[in-house]
């Protein structure tokens, strides 16, 4: 469970996340939306701990974020993994070696890290593009490499920032399924970020609507489709969603 309470975080004098309150159970997808700058790739990278905040708690598996000395953070990154809209693969390395970096990292050994990485390349349906590079794949492809590598320490949430905004709906479709498999097959956690109403309806059972640093709703996706409270419609109304 990811229990976040009376969060808040500024970067000089501004406050981007005013007094977070979200409750994110284990094994579900949580979807989490908000107009540019709301503070949703912020909120997540607090989750993850690759950036501090100033006041309230984030507990993960009964876990305080905050309290992490450097290496119990270490050990906690291992317990999350995250993808993002440009995919963050490194272009000189092979599939194969992108999705083995992070265990190299924890000095797995080589059987180890081979096992891993061809079960992983069947999970998510690349297993014929293990020797290329990311310059020869497609995006959904690359989005899939990207998933992979976040899946190779075993992690217990996935968290997805825009993951599908970067490629075609049919593309975008089928990245979900993925998600949605992992989810149900290996019972991972899952917050999505996206600005896609139809990636919450079909994947999410709860979502939060974050508008300028705050939450503004929060409960279940079909609740609140139906309420269209006026942050919804307010998403809805706007270009880009
Ligand atoms: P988008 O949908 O465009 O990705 P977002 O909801 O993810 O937007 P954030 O990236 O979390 O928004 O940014 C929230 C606010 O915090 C923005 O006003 C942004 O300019 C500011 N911000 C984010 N990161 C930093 C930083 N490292 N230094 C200063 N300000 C930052
Ligand atoms: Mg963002």
């Amino acid at each position: 469970m990811i229990e976040i309470k009376n969060l808040k975080k500024s970067f000089g004098e501004v406050q981007v996340l005013k007094d977070i309150n979200l409750t994110i159970d284990i094994g579900k997808i949580y979807g989490l939306v908000g107009r540019s700058g709301a503070g949703k790739s912020t909120l997540l990278r607090c989750i993850n701990g690759l950036e501090s905040y100033d006041e309230g708690t984030i507990i993960v598996d009964g876990i305080e974020v905050k309290s992490l000395n450097n290496q119990a953070a270490r050990e906690f990154k291992k317990e999350i993994g995250m993808i993002f809209q440009q995919f963050s693969l490194l272009n000189r390395m092979t599939v194969y070696e992108n999705i083995a970096l992070p265990m190299k990292c924890w000095k797995y050994s080589k059987i180890q890290i081979d096992k891993k990485v061809k079960e992983l390349v069947e999970l998510v349906g690349i297993p014929d593009k293990l020797y290329s590079k990311p310059s020869e794949l497609s995006g959904g492809q690359k989005q899939r490499v990207a998933i992979a590598r976040a899946l190779s320490m075993d992690p217990k949430i996935l968290l997805c920032d825009e993951a599908t905004s970067a490629l075609d709906p049919q593309t975008a479709k089928a990245i979900i399924s993925l998600i949605n498999k992992i989810n149900n097959e290996l019972g991972i956690t899952i917050v999505i970020v996206t600005h896609q109403m139809s990636v919450l309806r079909s994947s999410c059972e709860n979502i939060s609507i974050l508008e300028n640093g705050r939450i503004e709703e929060s409960g279940f996706v079909e609740d609140i489709f139906l309420k269209q409270p006026q942050s919804l419609r307010n998403l809805i109304g706007d270009k880009d969603i």
